[in-house]
């Protein structure tokens, strides 16, 4: 069955025989779906010892042990008989040091004959026990809260160090899925207490959380730099449109500053991406960062030499790519980029999602990142610049060049030369001394806020929310033109041979900047600009012959 996007099974059936049944829910997170699970306990004929079954790796056999001396703590002992443990759908593979608490949650309902004030079965537990029965947070329990929602089980029993998490989910309950309820306890004795006792947990329902309402401030900001304004115009494009960016120039010009920044003039993430983001981080954390629970769009800057794996993840392993869902993706240097890497980020770039296939498993990461690249204007360095001489020859310049062309180039909508620094710095010192309250981060971020503002209405009824995401078919209508002056206007504005895809590109930035001024339609300048953002013009500015 699918809801919300999200595979489940249906909901567990009511016990059979109240007090004496030992089904209880986990489940199994694959990536961007899940699995809800049941486990089951029973006395079988046979030798002493427990089994468990279903289709379970080390670490999820390894449980039982520790499920075992939990219990013995409290003073609950498994009978020298055997016992069969049976994880259900026995064809899905389980993994994860979660199943704990369920396994022992079913271990204590058979063995305490006791009647209980509340049906476990109809909530889903996931945490690891420690020895001594202490509750610990687990990874990728987002996911299980999600599928907990959608299964329509009750709520969820987790660590309280997983509870943030689950907090910020009951902000964000998808459309039509049941109010998320989450029950935090310390130890199995208060999840036992609970159960069989009525006593209320310590830590208990999760109710609006106060993270969204007071944002955490964004870690870098534009504060302490001071922006030229050609680079604050191509800051605005890119956090009103989600435009790709490469900037390009001579080292300590503050590319990287530039592009760490940028992530903090986006705008918070919307809802479902929201809850995309924090089921990737989730995957392969136990705790969230603080700015993604408050919705930050995230920030990813892999090594030049991260491996393909590192940067576009496996079936098990979120990567950097899909970590930056919603937020910036920086390459930084990149001409010294593995060149089959950025063969591989071609496709999840236009698609926004990565396909992953490994032996028998295929899986698909969510990734819509803004990507965001630098590089020099040559191997040295400084070719262009007035601070020191350029030392590559001819040859070496070419080669550089040609590491820097190809397709990837195609796909950055913007192609930026940073200046280099004049005595703007007294301006930011200044600045800097004076506190004088004028954010140079707010102001860009009420620009961009209102420039989405003014283009949402508009792209909505044409079927995307960003301007980068308008389809070809759109632009016509996204220009606010009518078709003999659009096409008179690209006629008139754009080169006769660029590509169709340039003019594509193009076209959608300029939609950007004419947002930006909130001008319904499309001018001349706004073209020229995006024009000049193209690669071949970027280059020329430069005084290069480009290379494609
Ligand atoms: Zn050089």
């Amino acid at each position: 069955m699918i809801k919300d996007g999200v595979v489940v099974d249906e909901p567990a059936a009511a016990p059979q025989a109240a007090g004496r049944s030992t089904l209880v829910n986990s489940a199994v997170a694959d990536v961007m779906s899940t699995c809800l699970m049941q486990i089951e306990c029973s006395f079988t004929r046979g030798f002493a010892g427990m089994q468990l079954i279903g289709n379970t790796t080390e670490v999820c056999r390894d449980g039982k042990e520790r499920a075992r001396a939990a219990l013995e703590g409290l003073g609950i002992h498994i009978p020298p008989r055997r016992l069969v443990v049976s994880l259900t759908p026995a064809d899905v593979k389980k993994d994860g040091n979660h199943f704990d608490l369920p396994l022992a949650v079913s271990l204590a309902l058979l063995l305490k004959d006791q009647p209980r004030t509340v049906a476990p079965e109809r909530w889903l537990f996931a945490a690891e026990l420690g020895l001594g029965g202490e509750l610990r947070p687990v990874r990728a329990v987002v996911s299980f809260a999600v599928a907990a929602m959608a299964g329509g089980l009750e709520g969820l029993v987790i660590a309280p160090g997983n509870l943030e998490e689950v907090r910020v989910l009951a902000d964000l309950s998808p459309t039509g899925a049941r109010p998320l309820v989450a029950h935090s306890f310390s130890t199995l004795r208060d999840v036992l207490a609970w159960i069989f006792d009525g006593q209320t947990p310590a830590v208990v329902r999760a109710g609006r959380s106060p993270q969204r309402r007071h944002l955490p401030p964004a870690e870098v900001n534009f504060d302490d730099m001071i922006l030229p304004p050609s680079l604050e115009l191509a800051a605005l494009t890119v956090g009103a449109g989600m435009h790709s960016l490469l900037l390009r120039g001579s080292p300590g010009t503050g590319k990287s500053m530039l592009a760490a920044r940028l992530a903090s003039i986006i705008p918070n993430l919307p809802h479902e991406e929201h809850i995309e983001a924090m089921r990737i981080y989730s995957s392969g954390a136990e705790r969230l960062p603080d700015a993604l629970l408050a919705g930050r769009p995230p920030y990813r800057a892999p090594h030049h030499q991260a491996s393909a794996v590192a940067v576009m993840g496996s079936p098990d392993t979120a990567g950097e790519l899909a970590l930056a869902h919603g937020g910036v993706l920086f390459l930084d240097e990149l001409p010294e980029f593995r060149r089959d890497l950025l063969e591989a980020l071609r496709e999840p770039l236009e698609s926004g999602e990565i396909r992953v296939a490994r032996a028998h498993r295929k899986v698909i990461w969510k990734s819509r990142v803004v990507f965001v690249a630098a590089c020099n204007n040559c191997a040295c360095g400084w070719a262009g610049s007035a601070r020191q001489p350029c030392t590559c020859s001819s040859a070496r310049l070419h080669a550089y060049r040609q590491r820097l062309s190809g397709p990837i180039l195609e796909r950055i909508d913007l192609h930026v030369n940073v200046p280099e620094p004049d005595s703007a710095n007294a301006e930011l010192l200044l600045r800097l001394a004076h506190h004088d309250g004028s954010s140079l981060t707010k102001r860009l971020m009420a620009r961009v806020q209102a420039a989405r503002t003014f283009a949402l209405r508009r792209n909505v009824p044409l079927g995307a929310l960003l301007n980068r995401d308008l389809p070809a078919c759109q632009l016509l209508a996204a220009s606010g033109l009518s078709g003999v002056d659009f096409a008179a206007l690209v006629n008139r504005r754009l080169s006769k041979s660029a590509s169709s895809r340039s003019v594509i590109r193009c076209v959608r930035v300029a939609r950007t900047l004419a947002d930006l001024s909130e001008s319904p339609v499309i001018r001349e300048e706004h073209l020229d600009q995006a024009w000049l953002w193209q690669a071949e013009r970027a280059a020329q500015a430069r005084g290069e012959c480009f290379v494609s």
